[in-house]
């Protein structure tokens, strides 16, 4: 760990584009892109405000996971990571990253277009960590296709079961296990507000992903837990270099934004830090973005 980033213009702080093309089969890694991410291996400083926690973040091997749950295990919680078993390599990283915030890390590798794995994988987190406090569903599905006739039938299945069904089926399983304090945040996009035209099925399932959050906020309350929404606008993760975008608009991807650069995924860490703690008792049924400046609707 470092020093606290100095204060600077967030506009230069880190990478802009152009990037190299670099096009990789799904799931990508994170390990292969070129630059590299920061999700704060070398910069997220904890200081204690989810001690003694019990976390699981779908997707946490890599991308904007990968930043919450180096961020969760710097700030005292015990984390496991749901991901394909094709990523062990990148989730090995992260696993190795909580031990060494000296917190007790579970690897979860599973397919969660399976429901009983779903629900597998949230019993594995309770009696590997001694329960729940938070739900972080942040696993998704993401192919651009230029046309609609070029969404198959199979990949509009795929997108909803990954990023609905799933966050459905873990969500279900996990509530009984839900102590009063305890938080759920899911993870849209600026795709719910002002969808692509490439990416029909996706953007279809990051608004519902707003609406499922919201209706479950208002069931929740009643338990004293909170749920919210992450709205993220474009960050620099695999899941844009393996499909998510054509491989010539990787190239200059952030380009749009108002820093002129993509994220990069320990720039939206906090957020879920914030939504997670005790901190956002007064937080929940909201929706917040982090899009560089374009904000969301
Ligand atoms: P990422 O590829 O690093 O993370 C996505 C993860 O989803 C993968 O690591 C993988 O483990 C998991 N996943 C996908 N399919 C799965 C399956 N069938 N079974 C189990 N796990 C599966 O990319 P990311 O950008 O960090 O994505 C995280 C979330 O952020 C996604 O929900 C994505 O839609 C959302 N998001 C990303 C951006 C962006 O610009 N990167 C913008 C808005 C929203
Ligand atoms: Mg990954």
């Amino acid at each position: 760990m470092t020093d606290r980033p100095a204060m600077q213009d967030p506009r230069s702080q880190y990478p802009r584009p152009p990037f190299p093309r670099q096009p990789q089969p799904v799931p990508g890694l994170a390990a292969k892109m070129d630059p590299v991410p920061d999700h704060g291996e070398h910069s997220y400083q904890g200081s204690g405000k989810l001690l003694g926690r019990k976390a699981l973040v779908t997707g946490g091997d890599s991308g904007i996971g990968r930043a919450a749950a180096i961020a969760f295990a710097r700030e005292g919680a015990d984390v496991a990571i749901s991901y394909l078993g094709t990523e062990e390599t990148d989730a090995k990283e992260v696993i190795a990253l909580i031990e060494a915030a000296g917190r007790k890390a579970v690897a979860l590798p599973g397919d969660v277009t399976d429901e009983a794995w779903c629900r597998q994988m949230v019993a594995d987190t309770v009696s590997g960590l001694g329960g729940l406090d938070i739900l972080v569903i942040n696993a998704g599905h993401q192919q651009s296709r230029e046309s609609i006739d070029k969404v198959t039938s199979k990949d509009f299945d795929t997108t909803m079961k990954t990023n609905l069904y799933a966050m459905h089926w873990i969500t279900q399983e996990a509530v009984p296990h839900l102590a009063p304090g305890a938080a759920i945040i899911t993870t849209a996009s600026v795709q719910a507000y002002d969808p692509s035209g490439t990416l029909l099925d996706y953007a279809t399932t990051k608004a519902g992903i707003v609406a499922y959050t919201k209706a479950l906020s208002k069931q929740l309350l009643e338990k004293g837990i909170r749920a919210n929404v992450v709205a993220p606008g474009p960050f620099w993760t695999a899941l844009q270099a393996s499909g998510g975008q054509p491989p010539e608009k990787v190239e200059t991807f952030g380009e749009q934004s108002g820093f002129g650069r993509p994220g990069q995924p320990v720039e939206i860490a906090p957020v879920y830090v914030l939504l997670a703690s005790q901190e956002g008792s007064y937080i929940s049924g909201e929706v917040y973005g982090v899009t560089g400046g374009a904000g969301v609707a």
